[in-house]
């Protein structure tokens, strides 16, 4: 039996616990490539045009699959209890892909957190081994397997950040969601760019989260969304040690669109660049405006540093 993981959306929030969760049951699994122009063209195929380009990347993704395993695994997201509520996207991209691909045979895999409902994460595990025809021991114990690997690696990343945040180079605070600043198509290249032009990328999504969340109402603390309140709070952690904030969206997200808004009014004392991925741009264009920014910023320093 073989897993198909989409890598788009919820898997870079959840690569960590579902990788090694199937290693320890002996599950084997296939993730889909980094995204590229034909997983994207696929996914504007299959998505009705109003749809965000981070989920119509996802049904690139899970087009590319469909054939190459026996299940898909696609996670549905409704809340995460008093920690806050997800996106409508979370909520149903499940159905999204069942009624989209109603035509080719597929199998879903379904992973469900809705903690106001009692669906805990342990709990999302243990349906989805059951499913896989494997005992209740075995899967808890690959849970908590997978839930230390998950805290290792956060940690580190944690680590390695703090040591960036040192650096006397000019940093730059990039603030998006995991699943777009992980992405070949939509952060790797402004993470690529920043480092060829040696400033330092900082990733706001590596900010450890229980703090994020706390430092949130520093800013604002009237946000429904877990994930976008996660990234603010981690604007109020870092904004003071960094030069410059890039807030980074896909074309068409509603929740975006309101939360850079409230960032842009109450973070003043820093320079901030909207960037907003459509999927059709080429990156000439994404340059040119990463280049004046960083320009913005070297004038403001060497101005403060008398150097000008
Ligand atoms: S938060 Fe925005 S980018 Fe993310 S799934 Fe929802 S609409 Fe799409």
């Amino acid at each position: 039996m073989k897993i198909g993981i989409p890598r788009a959306l919820l898997y870079y929030k959840y690569r960590y616990l579902w990788e090694t969760f199937f290693d320890e049951l002996g599950i084997e699994y296939i993730i889909s490539p980094d995204t590229n122009k034909e997983i994207i063209s696929k996914g504007m195929t299959y998505a009705i045009d109003e749809a965000c380009l981070s989920s119509k990347i996802y049904l690139g993704h899970v087009e590319w699959l469909i054939g190459k395993c026996d299940y898909i695994l696609v996670p549905r997201v409704s809340n995460y209890g008093g920690a806050g509520t997800v996106c409508t996207k979370f909520q149903a991209i499940y159905d999204i892909v069942k009624n989209t691909f109603r035509d080719r045979d597929i199998k879903i895999l379904y992973y469900n957190i809705d903690v106001k409902s009692a669906d805990f994460e342990a709990r999302a595990f243990l349906k989805m081994g059951k499913l896989l025809n494997k005992r209740k021991p075995k899967c808890m114990r690959a849970y908590l397997i997978a839930k230390q690997a998950e805290k290792t690696a956060r940690i580190m990343d944690e680590k390695y950040q703090e040591q960036l945040l040192n650096e006397d180079k000019i940093k730059i605070l990039l603030i998006a969601h995991h699943y777009n600043i992980n992405d070949r198509y939509i952060g790797a290249p402004i993470i690529d760019y920043l480092r060829e032009m040696d400033a330092i990328p900082i990733i706001g999504d590596i900010a450890n989260k229980k703090e994020a969340i706390t430092k949130s109402a520093e800013i604002t603390d009237t946000l429904p969304w877990a994930y976008n309140k996660e990234l603010v709070g981690s604007v109020a952690m870092y904004k003071d040690r960094v030069d410059g904030i890039i807030l980074i969206s896909s074309f068409n997200c509603g929740p975006d669109s309101l939360v850079n808004e409230i960032i842009i009014r109450r973070v003043k004392d820093k320079p901030i660049l909207n960037l907003i991925v459509d999927g059709q741009e080429g990156s000439a264009g994404m340059e040119t405006r990463l280049e004046s920014f960083l320009d913005i910023i070297k004038f403001k320093k060497d101005d403060y540093s008398g150097n000008v």
